[in-house]
């Protein structure tokens, strides 16, 4: 958690959070001995599971209270989800590779997460039968911000972090939504598998 420190992670409650959930509870046991290294691992499906300061990063910018409702577009190793459940939020995580989705799963139940609510699909549709939602966390590179994850920000202050540029690279954006006004905020710079979907990248 130093290093976090020492990259300008502040919030006690996204330190708390990280440092209480075994990281290698969410990777394969070849890897399970570079859980506390920083950088992002193989999940298998040629995706990863973002490194930590990625996590905290992403986690931080959203600001999120106890209580508030969060959708992940992403859920991949399910260590992000556990991180939000674990600061109290009420979460939602979409993830399009359905053997993912299931060992996610199964590590969130043991881990005792009983209460994160997960669906196999394409996020970038979000989830609209749960919106609208005080915060969306996009944990894929995106060519563009959805239309459909902003029609389901809380218009009453919800917020959006999502990496956004080429299939390669991206800049964080942090989208602020106050009734139909959206004000976007160009953070740092990330480089994050793709967003693959109807409003992602095809595949
Ligand atoms: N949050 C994850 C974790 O804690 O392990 C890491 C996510 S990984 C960097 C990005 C994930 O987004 C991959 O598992 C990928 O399959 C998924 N993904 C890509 N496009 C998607 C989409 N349209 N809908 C849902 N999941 C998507």
């Amino acid at each position: 958690m130093e290093d976090l420190r020492a990259r300008g992670i502040s919030d006690e409650r996204v330190l708390d959070a990280m440092a209480s959930i075994p990281r290698e509870r969410f990777l394969d046991r070849t890897f399970a001995a570079r859980a506390y290294e920083d950088s992002a691992l193989p999940i298998g499906e040629g995706q990863t599971i973002s490194q930590p300061y990625t996590v905290a990063y992403q986690t931080q910018a959203l600001d999120v209270k106890p209580g508030e409702k969060v959708l992940e577009i992403g859920t991949g190793s399910g260590y992000q989800a556990a991180v939000l459940a674990k600061m109290g939020l009420r979460v939602y995580t979409i993830e399009r590779h359905v053997d993912l989705l299931e060992a996610a799963r199964k590590r969130l139940e043991l881990l005792g997460f009983h209460r994160v609510i997960s669906r196999a699909g394409d996020g970038t549709r979000g989830w609209p039968e749960y919106a609208p939602f005080d915060a969306i966390l996009v944990t894929a590179g995106a060519p563009d911000v959805p239309e459909s994850l902003t029609k389901q920000l809380n218009p009453n202050g919800g917020r959006m972090i999502i990496p956004i540029g080429g299939r390669q690279s991206q800049k964080m954006y942090l989208i602020r939504r106050t009734g139909d006004e959206f004000a976007g905020e160009e953070l740092i710079g990330f480089a994050f598998v793709p967003l693959i979907g109807a409003e992602g990248w095809t595949i």
